[in-house]
């Protein structure tokens, strides 16, 4: 029997696809809705190869309040995974209108619609972003949040803000940020993966592509960082982790195990990986050559940030499983999937 049905809005997006393959593989009904900005439709085919289920897509943009209803009245739902965001940073600096209009304009449609139509449960992506640069590390769910550093960041902790502040007015509304820390790899079939648009801006994507031979060289940004061999460190989390997590908070909320309405968690490993050693072992473990140069540090980059994990671990019950070695593998196979090496 089927455990409820869930809305994943942005569904067709990296960690959107990881998430509904699990949803689905735990036992949930899955209706998707994405408007392609960021993906492709054969990302869907993915889940669908992966998981042997016709899963219901939805091409709409949740800023699409008509469009977005008529989901709302053909299902009924146990709870909402909203993934459905721009995330480019360097893009909501030139663009924060557009990132404004679309992560928050997104959103409130998503809360509007689930109280209208009685739904009670909504996960919310999140990010470490809120951070910035923690005073002290690990960061935990209590660790103060910086002013945002771009408009992305911004957006995520006005989300954050406004789902507090709906859970506390609109009575049976119970909503779980997760925080994500930096998520990476593929899924182990190697069927659905992250899709860059052009240029990688994260390490890991902008690693698989060198090695592929893509990208000529990786620029390492900055080696001269307070940290053991100069270069940042980062809490990189598997997205296959990563997905279970979303399936382990909609099972709190529709188990009414929450302890608060409103809940916060970190979604990491608790164990920092520099730059120089992500690379390190992703020619390792893959036996590949990854040729890198050092330039100068990148505008907006904190030194150092990772997670507490203890509220996950003990109250949600997750923790990251999957090894940093597996993680790259899988993030390479992908690459050689979708390149077709
Ligand atoms: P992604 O771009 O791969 O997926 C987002 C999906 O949402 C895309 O398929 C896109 O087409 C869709 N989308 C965007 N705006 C939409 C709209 N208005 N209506 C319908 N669909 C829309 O990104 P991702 O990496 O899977 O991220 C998912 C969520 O997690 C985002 O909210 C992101 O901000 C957050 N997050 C991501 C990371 C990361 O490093 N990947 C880290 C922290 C938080
Ligand atoms: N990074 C890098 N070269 C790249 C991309 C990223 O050296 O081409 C570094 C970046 O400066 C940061 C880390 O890798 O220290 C992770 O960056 P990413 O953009 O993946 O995630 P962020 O932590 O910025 O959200």
């Amino acid at each position: 029997m089927e455990k409820g049905k869930v809305l994943v809005t942005g569904a067709a997006g990296y960690i959107g696809t990881h998430t509904a393959v699990k949803l689905i593989n735990a036992g949930f009904g899955v209706v998707v809705v994405d408007n392609l900005s960021n993906s492709e439709l054969s990302a869907i085919e993915g889940v669908r190869e992966i998981t042997g289920r016709e899963i219901p897509f939805v091409q709409a943009d949740c800023n699409d309040r008509a469009a977005l209803e008529e989901v709302f009245r053909a299902h009924e739902f146990c709870g909402v995974i909203h993934f459905a965001a721009s995330k480019a940073v360097g893009e909501s600096v030139e663009q924060p209108l557009l990132y404004y209009g679309n992560n928050l304009g997104s959103f409130v449609t998503v809360l509007e619609l689930m109280k209208e139509y009685g739904v009670p449960n909504i996960v919310f992506s999140s990010s470490a972003t809120v951070y910035g640069q923690p005073d002290v590390l690990p960061a935990t769910e209590t660790t103060p949040r910086k002013p945002a550093t771009s408009p992305y960041g911004n957006t995520k902790q006005i989300c954050e803000d406004i789902l507090r502040d709906s859970v506390a007015a609109y009575e049976g509304l119970n909503g779980i940020a997760l925080r994500y820390f930096n998520p990476i790899g593929a899924h182990p079939s190697a069927l659905i993966g992250e899709l860059p648009k052009g240029v990688p801006n994260n390490l890991v994507p902008f690693i698989t592509q060198t090695a592929a031979g893509v990208r000529e060289c990786l620029s390492i940004f900055g080696d001269d960082y307070n940290t053991g061999d100069g270069t940042a460190l980062r809490d990189y989390i598997d997205v296959v982790d990563l997905a279970k997590a979303h399936v382990v908070a909609v099972e709190r909320m529709v188990g009414g195990d929450m302890k608060e309405q409103y809940e916060i968690f970190n979604i990491g490993t608790g164990r920092p990986v520099s730059v120089l050693e992500l690379v390190r072992t992703f020619e390792k473990v893959n036996g590949v050559a990854v040729p890198y140069k050092i330039v100068g540090r990148r505008a907006g980059d904190v030194e150092a940030v990772w997670a507490d994990t203890t509220l996950a671990n003990t109250e949600l019950g997750w923790k990251a499983e999957r090894s940093l070695d597996e993680t790259l593998r899988s993030a390479w196979k992908w690459e050689k999937h979708l390149r077709g090496l």
